[in-house]
């Protein structure tokens, strides 16, 4: 069974963003950019891990014969190994999975198996990253795809958040005002390298993930005149928005332009400074799909995340993390009609898991996370097969220094409450 075969499964008549979403993902592992799939437009920075070739053994395999594979090392790893799965993964691998969750759940899980030697992490590198900073330093996190990464996560590097950081602390000065709050607060979304992390906690500032959003910006606008907001502009101004930030007080910050391509009076009135990055799968919903999803279906709830755009968000009915995503249709009592706003796999997932309802993707066109695609059943029994073998193949590490101070920052999400 190709990708595409599992994807459009629950629907049969479905286009697709990309024919090459049809070959495995070891057929790209050589060649540059994200692959098929919702990122495939955007720019790859040089620096993003490639992943080596995929033995052929593991190429070759049947599906069957893949997850007999993979069975059998979990039973002879026993409690030596956990592996977790993000949300977006296909189903032939969270059905490996001993937690499914959102990045932040998965963080928790990773810090839950103490007794585990090897995590083996089904989604995408920030992740991994976040679950080696969380878990022993003896345990070994392991990403089956190094190429696995997230392009939203890319859009916002060391460098360039520096020298922003330089041209804001020129503008505004590093003194408090009256109350005590400093001109401004670094906030960075989960989905962020653990150097950005890192940069968090070491200039006052906080990380966030899609459930606790609104909460870290409480934390941070006590703290802060105002806040810069890393990487996903779409979840800084959705969530900013909710809590009365006028959108005229949110200027975009474009990397590429002086002062982030604003006027010193821009940034002299903003409450919350957004860095020019988005997701690729989320970027796709619109409010015309909305549109054609209340007309086809008059009693339907559109649910989406709150990386989409803000006049989507406005659009629909809720918006929330996937976690709230899950939530919400769980807590359906009566048969109900969703159109959910978030990536394939999880909508087709919620699909077949509640049948009692009528669950579809806004998006007609089939366009997965192309980096979360990355993770294939050959590769989670290729690192598990090598763990049996006594040899530990992808490991992500974060070095001590950077993983001290992103630990910081971390450590202020999860004391923060609302
Ligand atoms: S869905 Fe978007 S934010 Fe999540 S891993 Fe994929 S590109 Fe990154």
């Amino acid at each position: 069974m190709t990708s595409v075969d599992i994807q459009i499964r629950t629907a049969p008549s479905a286009s697709t963003c990309s024919p090459a979403l049809a070959d495995d993902p070891w057929a790209i592992d050589t060649r540059p950019g994200y692959g098929p799939g919702a990122s495939q437009a955007d720019t790859i920075p040089g620096t993003a891990p490639r992943q080596g070739g995929l033995p052929e053994a593991y190429r070759e395999a049947s599906t069957d014969e893949l997850h007999a594979r993979i069975r059998a090392a979990k039973d002879a790893l026993g409690d030596r190994v956990v592996v977790l799965g993000h949300f977006y993964q296909r189903d032939e691998v969270i059905q490996h999975a001993d937690a499914v969750g959102d990045s932040f759940q998965l963080a928790r899980a990773a810090r839950q198996h103490p007794e585990a030697e090897a995590i083996v992490f089904c989604g995408v590198h920030f992740m991994a990253e976040t679950a080696d900073m969380l878990s022993g330093p003896e345990q070994a996190v392991i990403l089956p795809n190094l190429a696995a990464g997230c392009s939203m996560a890319d859009m916002a590097d060391l460098d360039s958040v520096e020298s922003c950081w330089e041209e804001l602390t020129e503008l505004y000065g590093t003194e408090p005002d009256a109350d005590g709050r400093v001109p401004v607060v670094p906030v960075t979304y989960m989905n962020s390298s653990a150097a950005l992390k890192a940069f968090c906690g070491e200039h006052g500032g906080i990380v966030c993930t899609s459930s606790n959003a609104a909460t870290v910006l409480t934390w941070a606008f006590e703290r802060g005149q105002r806040v810069l907001f890393f990487p996903d502009q779409h979840l800084g101004r959705n969530t900013a928005k909710a809590m009365g930030v006028p959108v005229e007080a949110m200027p975009m910050w474009n990397p590429r332009k002086v002062l982030g391509g604003n006027t010193e009076e821009d940034l002299a009135a903003a409450r919350v400074i957004l860095w020019h990055g988005f997701c690729s799968v989320h970027k796709r919903f619109t409010v015309d799909q909305i549109d054609r999803a209340r007309a086809e279906h008059p009693n339907v709830r559109v649910l989406v995340h709150p990386e989409c755009p803000m006049p989507v968000v406005d659009a629909a009915d809720g918006s929330g993390s996937t976690d709230y995503l899950v939530k919400a249709i769980a807590a359906a009592t009566e048969p109900t009609t969703f159109a959910i706003g978030t990536e394939i796999n999880l909508v087709n997932r919620l699909a077949n898991q509640y049948p009692q309802h009528t669950i579809f993707c806004l998006d007609p066109v089939v366009c997965p996370c192309s980096t979360m695609y990355r993770i294939h059943p050959g590769y989670l029994a290729w690192v598990l097969e090598r763990l049996v073998a006594g040899e530990v193949v992808n490991r992500i590490t974060v070095d001590e220094r950077t993983a001290g101070h992103a630990r910081v920052a971390l450590e202020r999400m999860l004391a923060a409450t609302p």
